[in-house]
């Protein structure tokens, strides 16, 4: 590049950089404006979703003591407040283990009655007490907090990825969190120890994909780095299909006499080749011992 080509790029990167402040301002940030308000926060672990009204910031997720510490410094930026209030979707750790930071900064704490007590349980196995803030407020189906301008439903189905998950609508926005409900186009963590049951994470799927219409707008704890952590209500029924063709394939081989061993050998679901595994962890070998165990009701 020579020098007046140079400097007419950078005059155009300035007048551009004001023009459009916003844009600038959110390069490389872990913050996404989604609409109404609404926006998500992702970093490591279960992506947090957050509202920002004239009275309230309302978080959606805590993911881990240090992001939700960038959190907590970055949501400023939009205002929102002085009402602070965080909604666990369920208590797997890389959603809740921010809690305490979070609490420590004016937040109270919403889940199901099931999440301070399986959030407990995993902390006493770790070790981790000491890092824990828990719910204080807990409900059995769901629970309503208006905010004026924005309605909140949390929103629980049933056992589906643990025994203590809630979708949480942002009901004008018509935005719905789903926590780890979605793990969008990869393998999910089924979390059997914890509750998990593939059936009802099948009626759920459908269940809420039913009460969506076409402009609902879903953020989703994980996700396929190729597909992202957003989609719609068609995201959710595809999750219902590999589910079903889990529960579909693992039936047939029992029936066909292969042990468990064998069955978890299987390196791809023929209607689902390019599902995503990060790790071992979240795996088809995992999700198919999994369904073994739920269909023969041994563990
Ligand atoms: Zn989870």
């Amino acid at each position: 590049m020579n020098r007046s080509d140079f400097l007419k790029n950078t005059a155009l990167l300035s007048a551009g950089t004001f023009l459009i402040p916003k844009l600038h301002f959110y390069q490389n940030s872990p913050f996404t404006e989604l609409r109404n308000g609404v926006g998500m926060f992702s970093m490591r672990g279960g992506t947090i979703g957050w509202l920002v009204t004239d009275d309230a910031i309302v978080a959606i997720d805590s993911q881990y003591a240090d992001t939700a510490a960038d959190f907590v410094s970055g949501i400023g930026q939009f205002g929102g407040g002085p009402e602070k209030v965080l909604f666990n979707t369920h208590h797997h750790g890389d959603h809740t283990a921010g809690n305490k930071v979070l609490n420590e900064d004016g937040y109270r704490i919403i889940a199901h009655e099931q999440v301070p007590v399986l959030q407990q349980r995993t902390a006493e196995v770790q070790e981790s007490e000491d890092d824990q803030a828990y719910a204080e407020t807990t409900f059995d189906e769901s629970y309503e907090l208006d905010l004026g301008m924005e309605t909140i439903i949390a929103k629980h189905y049933g056992r589906a990825h643990t025994s203590g998950d809630a979708v949480i609508w942002l009901r004008e926005a018509n935005i719905a969190h789903m926590g780890d409900l979605v793990f969008n186009r990869m393998y999910p963590f089924i979390d059997r120890n914890g509750g998990a049951s593939i059936k009802g994470w099948i009626r759920l799927l459908e269940t809420v994909a039913d009460e969506a219409d076409s402009e609902t707008q879903f953020i989703f704890g994980h996700g396929n780095p190729e597909y992202g952590v957003t989609g719609t209500a068609n995201d959710l029924l595809y999750m219902r299909d590999f589910l079903s063709a889990l529960l579909d394939f693992t039936r047939q081989q029992i029936d066909d006499g292969m042990s468990r061993e064998d069955i978890m050998e299987t390196t791809s679901l023929e209607q689902f080749p390019d599902h995503y595994s990060p790790s071992n962890f979240l795996s088809l070998s995992r999700n198919l011992d999994i369904a073994y165990s739920e269909l023969t009701e041994v563990n």
